[in-house]
């Protein structure tokens, strides 16, 4: 991720110079009809801020001879500076990428004013003809009003990631998350003129009242805008704005009645379509286990809070607020980037249960629905991060592996925890265990708290809702045979008495239910070794035996790029490999090609350099390459890929 205050105009106009040189002049008139709009002109607010009625409203705040705008429309407002008094346009920022915000965007990039978007909507500015290239719209049930988008790239000179505060002049301008009119907006927070101001895009148009419902729905059917609204409203009304700055309506000054009223309506609106009793999801309550233990099992995953007598806390897994939060930005995330996360259930935590800090967080497992709030915890909160060994390489290079569910974030862990170890934290003790079978990059941890035996065992078990345990089998997931068998053998041995799971509500657990689960994944691996044709079942099983590691590598062309062959041998024989990489045209390996020996069910790998020839230009971003393969000498063929990124030395701005 780019952050804000590192963008200069100077390398903004560097890379305005750069894409020039490559694309010729831009051609303004294919962005512009020949309409003559009428122009009311711009309104002064108060002393320094203006607004002017074009496609969107596009509010200007002045600061001696300089201006920022919230917000573009069709450009009509560069018309006006002078009559302002503003000379120069220092930025341009946007609440959100539809077009009315932004159609005008090729007139600022000709006058090289330097363009800040939302994080999560980078690419719908920067690269949008992608998304116009790839957007399916026969058989279209993914009806989120991306259609609503630019029809060319705009160069962004900065993102606006959440919780960080945009710089300008002395202003300060707090990025809220604000989805549901789309999934990455944001609402700017700042003071003009002694007011506390919020150019909140769409999210209200007037009091107790939306521009559009159409807006609010992503998927068939769904509602989840309407639900993402309820809580930016609440998110935004904690600023205390005195005055909201809307993209369409007139400003409004003391809103928050008028905000409430809207979040009310919203949710009889919500109620209207969930008349089972769905809650919204700012209506999601905490429940206690024990006196220190806090569960949330409303939340996408349950995470559960461990609150010492300090008032300290560890979090065990902390995701998503809601099952609708996480599919809403789950599908509404770029290739490139990473899923949103929005707080949540920390305030209730604090008012409560006598929370005073998140000390530390620990994943039962490597997956996002567990850990998308992982980096927010560690930025804002100053929360340490530990977690189970196997999963540490995972956390800190998320671009090594093709595996389910990995958040395209780096996570840095402080410290791992080992299979056995029995650890101290406050006044409770825990016991590790690997707990493979949902995933291999998983762990149990089990304590005795407030007298009760409990064992957090993130998506290993789920309660039936009767006397059953279930277990589901992803293989992408790194899942050999005897892998579930394992992980109900620790439940057998360290015989807790509760099972808190990584979704639902914690559950009683019994010696008989325990040895019925135990049959059942016996009975899933005689299921592998009837169904695989290979008497080396794990074959079957691991779509990755032979990676090409990092799985999506990042390469700028005439520099070297470290790359690993690695093999999981899962035969009872050695295996000898010879392995040569398949790259596209001028691109170079050394060696050409790998012997490899590996030893019966043993791992090994060998180093690689690969080298893309200076000044290649490939049409894409990404590229794939792949690994042939010969194997104790028949030959397989390409039986493992990756993906190559490839940057120029000068591109700064990407997630991970
Ligand atoms: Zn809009
Ligand atoms: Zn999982
Ligand atoms: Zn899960």
């Amino acid at each position: 991720m780019c952050d804000s205050h590192s963008f200069s105009r100077r390398n903004f106009l560097q890379g305005a110079a750069a894409s020039l040189a490559a694309n010729g002049l831009p051609d303004l008139n294919t962005s512009r009809s020949s309409l003559r709009p009428a122009d009311m002109g711009p309104r002064r607010i108060s002393e320094n801020l203006f607004v002017l009625e074009d496609t969107c409203n596009v509010y200007l705040i002045r600061d001696g001879n300089h201006g920022l705008l919230i917000d573009f429309g069709s450009g009509m407002i560069l018309r006006h500076l002078a009559e302002l008094g503003v000379s120069t346009i220092d930025w341009i920022l946007h609440t959100h990428f539809h077009r009315d915000q932004a159609q005008g965007d090729q007139l600022a990039v000709a006058d090289r004013i330097p363009i800040a978007v939302p994080r999560h909507e980078r690419h719908l500015f920067a690269d949008v003809e992608r998304l116009w290239a790839n957007r399916r719209i026969f058989e279209l049930y993914e009806t989120r009003n991306e259609f609503f988008s630019l029809t060319k790239n705009v160069p962004v000179s900065a993102t606006l990631a959440d919780y960080d505060t945009f710089q300008w002049r002395g202003h300060n301008f707090f990025i809220q998350p604000t989805p549901g009119h789309t999934a990455g907006s944001i609402t700017l927070v700042t003071q003009i003129d002694e007011r506390t101001v919020a150019f909140s895009g769409d999210l209200m148009t007037a009091p107790g009242k939306v521009q559009t419902l159409y807006d609010l729905q992503y998927y068939y059917q769904e509602q989840e805008g309407v639900d993402l609204s309820i809580y930016s409203l609440d998110a935004l009304a904690a600023h205390r704005p005195a005055l909201l700055c809307p993209s369409h309506g007139r400003e409004i000054s003391d809103p928050i009645p008028g905000m409430q009223q809207l979040s009310a309506k919203l949710s009889d609106w919500f109620h209207y379509w969930h008349p089972g009793g769905s809650q919204t999801t700012i209506s999601f309550e905490p429940t206690q286990l024990t006196p220190h233990v806090i569960a949330h099992p409303l939340a996408t995953s349950t995470f559960y809070a461990i609150i010492s007598d300090s008032g300290k806390a560890m979090f065990v897994d902390y995701g998503s607020a809601s099952w609708i939060f996480f599919t809403a930005f789950r599908d509404a995330t770029d290739t490139f980037d990473r899923m949103r996360f929005v707080e949540h259930s920390i305030g209730k935590l604090r008012a409560r249960y006598g929370l005073r800090s998140i000390d530390v967080a620990i994943p039962t497992h490597m997956h996002d629905d567990h850990l998308n709030g992982f980096p927010h915890l560690a930025r804002h909160y100053g929360t340490r991060i530990w977690c189970f060994d196997n999963m540490v390489e995972i956390l800190e290079n998320p671009r090594g592996r093709n595996l389910g569910c990995t958040l395209g974030e780096v996570i840095k862990v402080d410290r791992p925890l080992r299979d056995g170890e029995t650890f101290r934290w406050e006044e409770f003790e825990f016991t590790v265990r690997y707990s493979p079978g949902h995933t291999n990059y998983q762990m149990a941890m089990f304590a005795t708290i407030d007298n009760k035996r409990i064992a957090f065992t993130g998506d290993a078990f789920f309660s039936d809702g009767k006397s059953e345990m279930r277990h589901n089998l992803i293989y992408r997931n790194d899942v050999r045979s005897g892998d579930h068998v394992k992980s109900i053998r620790n439940i057998l041995e360290m015989e807790p008495s509760v099972i808190a799971p990584g979704h639902g509500s914690p559950f009683a657990i019994t010696d008989a239910i325990a040895h019925d689960f135990e049959a059942r994944v016996k009975r899933q691996d005689a299921f592998f070794r009837d169904l695989i044709g290979d008497p080396d079942t794990d074959v079957g099983l691991d779509p990755a035996w032979v990676q090409i590691y990092p799985y999506q590598a990042t390469a700028v062309p005439g520099r070297p790029v470290s790359l690993e062959l690695r093999v999981r041998n899962h035969r009872a024989i050695p295996i000898h490999l010879e392995v040569a990489l398949s790259l596209p045209d001028g691109w170079r390996s050394t060696p050409s090609s790998v012997r490899l020996a590996v030893d019966p069910k043993g791992t090994a790998s060998a180093p690689l350099e690969m080298t893309i020839p200076f000044g290649w230009s490939g049409n894409a971003q990404r590229t794939a390459i792949a690994a042939d393969v010969i194997a104790n000498g028949r030959y397989l063929g390409q039986i493992a890929e990756a993906v190559v990124d490839v940057r120029s030395p000068s591109r700064t701005t990407n997630s991970i």
